[in-house]
């Protein structure tokens, strides 16, 4: 077996300063700490700060009066930060700055009369807070087909945005449906599909015509691990999306084949080198490193936390 470990993969900027974040602020705060959302979609992740004391919520109403509470790098809607001060919350905003640019692009189109057409996926936690951001004047679109059903009149002004983790391909392919039917559209001044997703997109897409199978490192509720899934299949090789080493199955492989490794933008590296090491001591694979982007993005952290 020959494994071929894709760089980039792993942990990107914004996964890397929501984590250090949440440290800090536990040294800084104790603990119960409480956190809105998981605070990066990575099983791994989310069971090591819970044993630290960490706790997730899905609604403000099981947070306690005057605790602190960080947002997570997916963000949150404008409704959320308003019951977290009715709440009187100290809280910390871990967003991924990329994710916040989506914001700011949701409210100046909005403020400027644009109807804004949101291309994502219904239910993700930065699609609810992209939205929130512009309720009256956003629409979602989840594919070409959605765009075809969309009924605007002619006269409107349109902007599209995109989610910071889509599929590179499919993202294109939607705007390309909406410049056909809305010709005068307008977009972000630059791409919001993030550095991070892109590269690892790009990096899969490659090494899948190579590799027998990929493997990619990642929990299933990873919107941006699902699409490094996609992308492999999409060049005709199987992909597992696998959370770490007790979900590969070895009757997956013969023994002798190219096997490619990437992991999603919220996958800590000791899995990916845990599930490698598991395949070199089977099979006795060799290991090479292919590295097709460098990233040196780092996103300072947020303020409280800067301080400390
Ligand atoms: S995947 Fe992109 S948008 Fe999401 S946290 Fe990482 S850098 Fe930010």
């Amino acid at each position: 077996m020959h494994i071929i470990l894709a760089t980039s993969r792993g942990f990107c900027a914004g996964v890397n300063m929501a984590i250090e974040s949440l440290d800090l602020a536990i040294q800084a705060f104790g603990t119960p700490l409480f956190v809105y959302h998981e605070i990066v979609h990575n099983r791994w992740v989310v069971e090591y700060f819970r044993r630290q004391g960490v706790v997730f919520v899905d609604d403000l109403s099981q947070v306690s009066h005057g605790a602190h509470l960080l947002y997570s790098a997916h963000g949150v809607p404008p409704e959320i930060r308003r019951q977290a001060a009715l709440q009187n919350l100290i809280t910390i905003d871990a967003t991924c700055p990329l994710v916040t640019k989506v914001h700011a692009e949701a409210i100046r189109f909005a403020r400027q009369g644009y109807t804004i057409i949101l291309i994502g996926h219904a239910g993700h936690d930065e699609v609810v807070g992209t939205l929130g951001e512009a309720l009256q004047s956003i629409v979602l679109v989840q594919s070409p087909d959605d765009v075809d059903r969309l009924d605007l009149p002619d006269t409107a002004r349109i902007a599209y945005l995109t989610q910071t983790t889509l599929s590179v391909d499919d993202a294109a392919n939607i705007i390309g449906r909406l410049r056909q039917r809305f010709p005068h559209i307008v977009g972000p001044a630059r791409e919001d599909v993030c550095y991070a997703t892109q590269h690892r997109q790009e990096a899969v897409r490659t090494l899948a015509r190579e590799a027998d199978m990929v493997l990619v490192v990642g929990s299933c509720n990873s919107s941006n691990s699902q699409r490094l899934a996609e992308m492999a299949r999409s060049q005709g090789t199987p992909a597992h999306l696998i959370d770490g080493p007790d979900d590969i199955d070895l009757t997956w492989f013969t023994g002798s084949e190219t096997i490619a490794v990437t992991a999603g933008a919220s996958a800590p590296e000791a899995v990916v080198r845990r599930c490698v090491a598991l395949l070199k001591e089977r099979f006795n694979a060799t290991i090479e490193s292919r590295v097709a982007k460098e990233e040196q993005m780092h996103f300072t952290l947020p303020e409280p936390l800067r301080r400390i």
